[in-house]
């Protein structure tokens, strides 16, 4: 905000509230030599001018002679556009601008150096909280219904089922941004598996339909939070839950564009009665721009959840 301000002539100093009118005098506050504009505050008045040289930028701001504040920060900005080089320019200035306004309001001047500790440490909390915000991501807000992809995108929802002690089903449905179904499947497999295993082999299964149907950029969505979370950081772990993510991830890496998505399970009912479904059909099946009838009452509780 100050970096904002400062550049547009915006901070109050002296010259600037006798621009706006008030009836105050104009000479810096400091050295009483000079008026008080944004440009001398903040670089030339002499302390300020010691407080750059000592910092560890070690800038002569003696050495700019024009009279513009937004200026000399270009002309600063080209001998350096390193970025923490130039947080702690922003810091010093920023600092520089409140030592004035501590000798203003309450007559206590910071001595130089104070300035210049100060600007750092401010840059190192910065840091700091910024690692801390990757480590602690925000919690995430789990949708509990389903939405439809962004124009040009297709989101397949996939899941699983168990048939029986020894089959499951797989259902998996494509659809595109206004809500239509544009590929549904579903495909019974013989065996049992851990829930996590069935989720992932629902989306392998899902995502090679919609690979062969020809689309390429999709959202791939699960209520299974584990799957999600392991295809989101590419985590492959050794046992057979990892060797199917893996085939998710190696998949996904055909498509133009592939993401990757949770919903909880009241938002991917489609795709779990597909998976029931497998009961009565006891081998692949795939509909194009169509599904099956005993599935359309989820589809349109999806609809209307977004249409509404
Ligand atoms: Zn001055």
């Amino acid at each position: 905000m100050f970096a904002w301000r400062s550049i547009r002539g915006a901070i109050a100093t002296r010259e600037n509230l006798a621009r706006r009118g008030m009836e105050v005098d104009t000479r810096c506050l400091i050295c009483g030599d000079e008026i008080e504009s944004t440009l001398h505050m903040v670089a030339k008045c002499e302390e300020a001018r010691l407080i750059w040289y000592t910092s560890p930028l070690r800038l002569k701001a003696e050495n700019y002679d024009g009279s513009n504040f937004r200026e000399w920060c270009l002309s600063v900005h080209k001998t350096c556009k390193d970025l923490s080089w130039w947080s702690l320019f922003w810091s010093i200035a920023w600092g520089i601008w409140l030592r004035r306004n501590g000798w203003t309001f309450s007559k206590k001047l910071m001595v130089v150096q104070e300035v210049i500790g100060r600007a750092a440490s401010l840059i190192g909390e910065f840091n700091l909280a910024k690692e801390v915000s990757s480590i602690n991501p925000p919690a995430m807000v789990l949708d509990a219904t389903w939405k439809p992809p962004p124009l040009g995108m297709i989101k397949v929802n996939s899941d699983a089922a168990k048939i029986s002690n020894s089959a499951v089903g797989f259902g998996g449905v494509m659809c595109d941004n206004v809500g239509d179904v544009v590929v549904s499947t579903c495909l019974k497999m013989e065996g049992a598996f851990e829930v996590d295993v069935m989720e992932a082999m629902a989306m392998r299964h899902a995502l090679q339909i919609t690979l062969e149907s020809g689309f390429s950029t999709i959202c791939l969505e699960t209520d299974c939070l584990k799957l999600f979370s392991h295809l989101k950081k590419a985590t492959i772990t050794s046992n057979a839950f990892g060797v199917i993510v893996n085939d998710i991830l190696n998949l996904s890496r055909s498509c133009q564009v592939c993401s990757f998505s949770f919903v909880k399970r009241t938002g991917n009912q489609v795709a779990h009665s597909l998976a029931k479904l497998c009961n009565i059909y006891s081998d692949l099946r795939v509909w194009l721009e169509d599904y099956p009838y005993d599935v359309t009452q989820f589809v349109l509780a999806d609809l209307s959840h977004f249409v509404a």
